[in-house]
């Protein structure tokens, strides 16, 4: 097996043009333990770990460049105010040691429909773009077209992740796992969900309960509509209990999921629902708390 050692972004480039089946490690901690389970036997690893340009981060105000190999760690300690869904899924993330190795990157390159970035990631907005290059250029990939099927993205063989590109929070923001302990667990399901007040939206994310990771549109909708219609973004009033109920059943429905090991599709629904009258409750009451303060 060939170990590339590339010492910046561009000679990484490079080795991944002449070597398009060499097999990236950031964190190492799907990588490793796949490597451990003979899951992968690649010709060869490029490792990049040497290379600074992915393990650093840019806020510009409106939008925070997060390079690939930012541990879950950094984003907790650093990111929390620009990317609160982001850092509460970070929390969620493993251990404390596989927080410090793990990354963004190396999430969206295993692309599982458990990993715990994505709810995140989608419910940050449409406009989250994921940063592909190539000794052939950079293509910016929108996040909702980067999750191809289970543990499949829309990487070319010659790409590298470079960073994430993810509008900083301009309203309240939640994540909401459940697992079948409190810690070291991979998601039954998950759900990731955040107000957008600038542009009168809202974002959600489901993982762990369809192939991909996905959005619930129809949900989306539906809130956004009421929202508008209602005044409520300009009051921070009341929602009502249909409006959270209603939300909470189209989330339910964006679902597909399977029986597993780990919870029944059945229970991934109702939990689903739960989940997404929880963190709708949550955000609304932190927006409400936010208008009346302000007036
Ligand atoms: C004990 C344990 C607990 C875990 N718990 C969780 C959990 O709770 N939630 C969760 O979501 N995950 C969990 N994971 C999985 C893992 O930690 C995450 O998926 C993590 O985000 C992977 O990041 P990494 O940097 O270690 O990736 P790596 O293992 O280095 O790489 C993962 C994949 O991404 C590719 N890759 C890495 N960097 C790039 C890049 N820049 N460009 C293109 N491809 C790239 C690799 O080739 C590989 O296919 C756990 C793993 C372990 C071992």
């Amino acid at each position: 097996m060939e170990f590339l050692r590339p010492a910046t972004w561009d000679e990484a480039l490079a080795a991944k043009a002449e070597y398009p089946t060499a097999l990236p490690i950031a964190g190492g901690t799907d990588v490793m333990v796949e490597m451990n389970f003979d899951v992968h036997r690649p010709s060869a690893i490029l490792d990049l770990t040497r290379v600074t340009e992915l393990t650093g981060w840019s806020h510009d105000g409106d939008v925070v460049r997060l390079g690939a190999s930012v541990p879950y760690s950094r984003i907790i300690d650093e990111l929390s105010g620009p990317l609160p869904g982001l850092a509460l899924a970070a929390h969620t993330v493993g251990s404390p040691q596989i927080r410090n190795r793990g990354s963004v990157g190396g999430n969206l390159g295993a692309a599982s429909p458990a990993g715990d970035s994505h709810p995140a990631l989608l419910a940050a907005g449409r406009d989250v773009l994921v940063e592909a290059a190539s000794v052939r250029g950079t293509r910016l990939i929108a996040i909702d077209d980067f999750y191809t099927g289970v543990k499949r993205n829309s990487l070319e063989p010659d790409e590298l992740i470079r960073a994430v590109r993810i509008p900083a929070a301009d309203g309240p923001q939640q994540f909401s796992k459940i697992g079948t302990r409190n810690a070291m667990v991979i998601a039954v399901c998950a759900f990731g969900f955040a107000l957008h007040p600038k542009n009168g939206t809202v974002g959600t994310g489901i993982g762990s309960a369809a192939p991909t990771p996905r959005r619930a549109v129809e949900a989306e909708e539906y809130l956004q509509g009421v929202l508008a219609e209602r005044g409520l973004w300009e009051s921070g009033g009341l929602l009502g209990a249909e409006v959270v109920q209603r939300f909470g059943e189209l989330v339910r429905g964006a679902a597909s999921p399977i029986d597993d090991v780990r919870g029944t599709a059945a229970y991934r629904r109702h939990a689903l629902a739960v989940m997404a009258r929880r963190t709708l409750t949550w955000t609304w009451n932190d927006y409400g708390k936010q208008i009346r303060s302000a007036a």
